[in-house]
């Protein structure tokens, strides 16, 4: 099992690998950066939103705009804040225009979102709409009918509490929403302070049988590990806390 030191390193990785990322030319070419997500690298709550914005695509944080604003008056309602939680988005890269995400997009940039969970091991996720939802569920269910129930499903490899928030931009709009969003935004210390979900259990690899030729490798993996690299401006540049 991982350190919290090493899926922290691993997660900066993650991050320079997605800096770069050239999967989807058009938002790659459009992108002013990539809007990785920020915040705690061991979080047990994360929040999944859209897609990065202008504000967004211009300081490469994510949430900084009037829904971010918003989404930071809700986390301190309950006693929480952004250092607290780790929150990202579906897409990594501003769709020009804001438009929405396209499918080959979500699906290009799924494998960065499954990684994240994968290493900061979240007991909560709250996706933020439908984009989200839809994605981390797999199912075309809608946010109307799924906000505020909380579910246990496997994302990437963990078992996580998944619970559906309506998007903060829509609430920003509209006060029905708004509502709504604050009141199911008080059962989150509730979901907080249950157990943490059983994970699934993970096949153990076989121990490897050594053969002849391998004496000499086999001496060199005796040597310590050196220490993963921590290059302390990424991860400034990344928001971790
Ligand atoms: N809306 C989103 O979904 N994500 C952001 O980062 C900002 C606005």
């Amino acid at each position: 099992m991982a350190t919290k030191e090493e899926r922290r390193a691993e997660l900066t990785a993650v991050f320079r690998e997605a800096r770069g990322c050239l999967r989807c030319p058009e938002l790659a070419s459009t992108r002013a950066q990539v809007v990785f997500g920020a915040g705690n690298a061991d979080a047990d709550l994360m929040f999944v939103g859209e897609a990065p914005g202008a504000r967004e695509d211009e300081q490469g944080l994510p949430f900084v705009g009037a829904a971010g604003k918003l989404l930071g008056e809700l986390l301190s309602e309950i006693r929480l804040s952004r250092e607290d939680v780790f929150i990202c988005n579906v897409l990594k890269c501003r769709p020009p225009g804001n438009r929405d995400p396209l499918p080959a997009e979500i699906e290009n940039c799924s494998d960065y979102l499954m990684r994240q969970v994968e290493l900061i091991e979240p007991r909560v996720i709250c996706t933020l709409g439908n984009f989200s939802t839809k994605l981390l569920r797999g199912e075309p269910v809608g946010i109307s009918r799924l906000h505020g129930q909380a579910e246990i499903r496997i994302i990437g490899d963990r078992a996580v509490r998944l619970y559906p928030l309506f998007h903060p931009a829509a609430a920003l709009y509209t006060r029905a929403l708004l509502d709504t969003l604050r009141a199911d935004f008080a059962r989150l210390p509730g979901l907080l302070e249950l157990a943490p979900p059983e994970q699934p259990v993970r096949a153990v690899p076989e121990p490897a049988v050594p053969e002849p030729g391998l004496a000499a490798i086999r001496d060199l993996a005796s040597e310590p590990e050196p220490e993963p690299e921590v290059d302390v401006s990424d991860e400034r540049q990344l928001g971790l806390f």
